[in-house]
């Protein structure tokens, strides 16, 4: 950790804007309608997912977002799911959730408290939760303990800028998810995050995909230069799992990769304990 370049970000982690904004928006949205992504639940679906995300801030966010929710309707017509998608952070509540077996946060996070009540009840009552990129960050501002301990104690502490690829090491290839990945391998430029503590420190938390240190210093204007790097992981304790990967919209490029997400997303799932009535 020592040497790390820190740059904290604002509280929302969605601060920066960037020239040619309305291009990109235009275009993103040619390419990826969200609405191609919203199937209408039915009765057959194997499990029914819900996608939340904010289409306001930091557009590298917004275009993970767009793209993920082309990706996973995509995999939900060929693999028997449903997925619906809101920007609506309101929808986190018990009745819209009644049906929901997996919950996703493409960015961003729940942000007053009765939102965040409605997650703890729902994961502790088996849930099930797959979270990228910024969808985990927290800081001293956000103040939501809870959330904290569901990462298995990770804080963000800092991270690489600009977004660039890097060499991902698999911890464990006996995890079903990890089971045909090879030993390492190319992910797509994300910008990456380094936590403190790191996750790894907790007894419930299994690391599945690791920055490889080779990697070392990663970073032009922000560095990370050395330090524990967990990317993908799950706290055993629910049926979680956490994804670094989410800024930018070259996180789809590699085909290793996306077999992991579509993996990702059946096997969270089948494992949530709640089921429809
Ligand atoms: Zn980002």
């Amino acid at each position: 950790m020592k040497g790390l370049t820190r740059r904290r970000r604002n509280s929302a982690g969605l601060g920066r804007t960037r020239p040619l904004c309305a291009f990109v928006v235009g275009l993103t949205v040619v390419l990826f309608p969200a609405t191609s992504a919203t199937q209408q639940h039915s009765e057959h679906a194997s499990f029914h997912a819900l996608a939340f995300y904010t289409d306001k801030g930091e557009q590298d966010h917004i275009d993970f977002a767009l793209q993920s929710l082309r990706f996973y309707g995509d995999l939900a017509k060929k693999s028997n799911f449903s997925l619906d998608s809101t920007t609506n952070w309101n929808d986190m509540n018990t009745a819209k959730l009644e049906n929901i077996q997996l919950v996703i946060w493409l960015n961003d996070f729940p942000h007053t408290p009765e939102q965040r009540k409605v997650f703890e009840d729902y994961m502790t009552r088996g849930g099930a939760w797959l979270g990228f990129h910024v969808a985990a960050y927290n800081d001293e501002s956000t103040h939501w303990p809870w959330f904290v301990d569901f990462l298995g104690g990770a804080v963000f502490f800092g991270n690489n800028w600009p977004p660039l690829t890097a060499t991902l090491v698999v911890d464990d290839h006996a995890h079903v998810l990890t089971h045909n990945l090879p030993a390492t391998f190319t992910a797509p430029a994300n910008e990456w995050y380094i936590w403190k503590p790191s996750p790894r420190l907790s007894k419930n938390v299994k690391v599945l995909l690791t920055l490889d240190p080779e990697n070392y210093p990663i970073g032009l204007k922000d560095t990370i230069t050395g330090g524990d790097c967990p990317v993908v992981w799950t706290n055993t304790r629910f049926h979680m799992l956490y994804m670094n990967m989410g800024h930018g919209d070259r996180i789809f490029a590699s085909a290793t990769q996306n077999k992991l997400f579509e993996d990702a997303i059946l096997w969270l799932g089948a494992r949530s304990k709640v089921r429809s009535k």
